[in-house]
């Protein structure tokens, strides 16, 4: 590592993680004399799942500065309105966890407390009724969010679902064009500073060396730098979250594309089912110590909605966070800083969220303890209130009697999430910190969705009486019916 500051980036990795690090510091450091190598081993491969994104890919591919049009183009891209949970509360149920927001324009919070009263005043009122978004999810259609903020169309939301493998090629022409250098080749040796332990370069099995200043460990599950050189530790969360193995299978492109991602709850897990514009992505994540490999491969053959494009790949994993993701000039990113499940699509946005703190805190010198220490906790807390919102997700289930979900529904959970069901039960509120990444409209589809009823409501709202109140409710279902109607079917638009 040289004394004149950070000089040169070494990226170790072009999985997604690797390539999006790679696009946002080039574009970041134009001009700044900073240069940018990334070493990836075409032989080892990446992780090659990762097709579900959330509304904060906006963010990103802004920041990187894609076209929508060419990106939805070249990663065979379609839409993403939420998500559909079936089979969570037993078999035939089903509900929608959808983007955007809840109710009219600007009503916020507020509205979720004037369904709850409609509800609690006997008014049958179904979520998706009264979300754009979902019923735009549940007829195939698809519109953009407007500015507008008297619109009910600016309480639209969306992601995409892409091909993870066409979109790191895609970013990778990006970043390269932008001035990245690549090295194909399989690290073999890590060199350290004698004294201060820093990594000072990567030498492949080719006999390339890449010296660097700061490096990004964007490696995947093993953590070459992080963990395997450097030693950061993990935190196991497989006590919460006992799925830790996927099988994953490509199918053939499902004749209609739906706007969502479905996730049906399984005997031992759940599957998920992602329409691309050219296949259809498969897999389910599932717990080996309630159902073994080969069943779990079997039941999600047995369930493919089309024809298998490849044989199954397994992927096995542990649930949890990287105890430091940060260590003297070595920062994770992606899987290499932990990893949870996918039942929420988060990973790609804890990519994102990784980048955007190596940005804020960008060292003068790779080894900043302190720029090291605010990175850590900032990104633990986005972790664990993500964990927290997953762990709902399986506890608050009913009417399926497997092993696995006889577990999840007895097993302790974290005080705080703990606290947040009895808030909601008790109150109506939902208690976020500000820098939770799910907001109140998600935290109200899943609670809402598996179950949790809530008793009370805010009482700020009885400035207008229970009359009223169902009458508003029942003018904004027609409202939000109607507007759905108007928007453009998904066949008519391409992407
Ligand atoms: P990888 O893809 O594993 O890439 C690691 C890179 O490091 C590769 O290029 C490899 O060649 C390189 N490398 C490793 N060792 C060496 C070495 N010695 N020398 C040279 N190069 C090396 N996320 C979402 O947001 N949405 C989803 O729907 C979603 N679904 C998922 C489903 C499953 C079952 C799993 C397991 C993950 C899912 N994810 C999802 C997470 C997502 O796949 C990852 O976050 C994303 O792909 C990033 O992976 P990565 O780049 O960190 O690691």
């Amino acid at each position: 590592m040289s004394t004149a500051g950070v000089r040169e980036v070494v990226i170790l990795g072009g999985g997604t993680a690797g390539w999006m690090t790679a696009a946002a510091l080039v574009r970041a450091l134009e001009g700044s004399g900073r240069r940018v190598t990334l070493v990836e081993s075409d032989a080892i491969g990446t992780v090659g799942v990762g097709e579900a994104t959330i509304p904060t890919i906006h963010w990103f591919n802004q920041i990187v500065g894609l076209d929508e049009a060419e990106f939805l183009r070249e990663t065979k891209a379609t839409y993403k309105l939420g998500i559909e949970f079936a089979g969570w509360n037993g078999p035939g149920s089903a509900y929608f966890h959808p983007f955007g927001t809840f109710g009219p324009p600007g009503d916020g919070v507020m509205f979720l407390h004037r369904l709850i009263r409609g509800r609690l005043d006997g008014l049958d009122i179904a979520t998706e009724d009264v979300s754009l978004t979902a019923r735009a999810a549940r007829t195939a259609r698809f519109a953009k969010p407007v500015a507008d903020p008297r619109s009910l169309l600016s309480t639209l939301g969306y992601a995409y679902h892409f091909d993870a493998g066409l979109y790191a090629r895609y970013l990778r022409r990006h970043a390269e064009a932008r001035g990245v250098t690549r090295i194909e080749g399989k690290v073999a040796t890590v060199e350290q500073h004698p004294e201060t332990g820093c990594i000072t370069a990567l030498t492949t099995e080719a006999g390339a060396r890449i010296a660097g200043d700061l490096f990004i460990d964007c490696s995947g599950f093993r953590g070459l730098l992080i963990e395997e050189t450097l030693g950061a530790g993990y935190d196991d969360w497989s006590q919460w979250l006992p799925c830790d193995r996927a099988w994953a299978a490509p199918g053939a492109a499902e004749a209609a594309v739906i706007p969502y991602t479905r996730a049906t709850a399984a005997e031992a897990g759940w599957r998920w089912r992602i329409p691309l514009q050219h296949r259809t992505g498969n897999g389910y994540v599932f717990a080996s110590r309630f159902q073994d490999e080969d069943a779990a491969r079997a039941s999600l053959l047995a369930a493919l909605p089309t024809p298998p494009l490849a044989d199954p790949r397994l992927i096995r994993f542990t649930p949890g966070r990287r105890r430091r993701a940060w260590v003297k000039n070595v920062v994770a990113i992606g899987l290499s800083s932990g990893f949870l499940e996918p039942l929420e699509s988060t990973s790609i946005h804890l990519i994102q969220s990784g980048i955007a703190k190596l940005l804020a805190l960008f060292p003068r010198n790779g080894d900043d303890a302190l720029l090291a220490e605010q990175y850590d906790r900032v990104l633990a807390q986005e972790m664990r209130d993500i964990r927290d919102f997953l762990i709902l997700h399986y506890r608050q289930t009913a009417g399926r009697g497997e092993p696995l979900w006889r577990y999840c529904r007895a097993m302790p959970i974290p005080e705080t999430l703990a606290y947040r069901i009895d808030q909601f039960r008790r109150s109506g509120r939902i208690m976020l910190s500000s820098d939770d990444l799910f907001r109140d409209a998600s935290w109200f589809a899943v609670l809402d969705g598996q179950g949790v009823v809530p008793t009370d409501y805010n009482p700020m709202i009885e400035a207008a009486g229970a009359e009223d109140n169902r009458g508003y409710l029942n003018a904004l279902r027609k409202a939000i019916a109607d507007a759905c109607a108007k928007l453009p079917t998904l066949a008519s638009q391409s992407g």
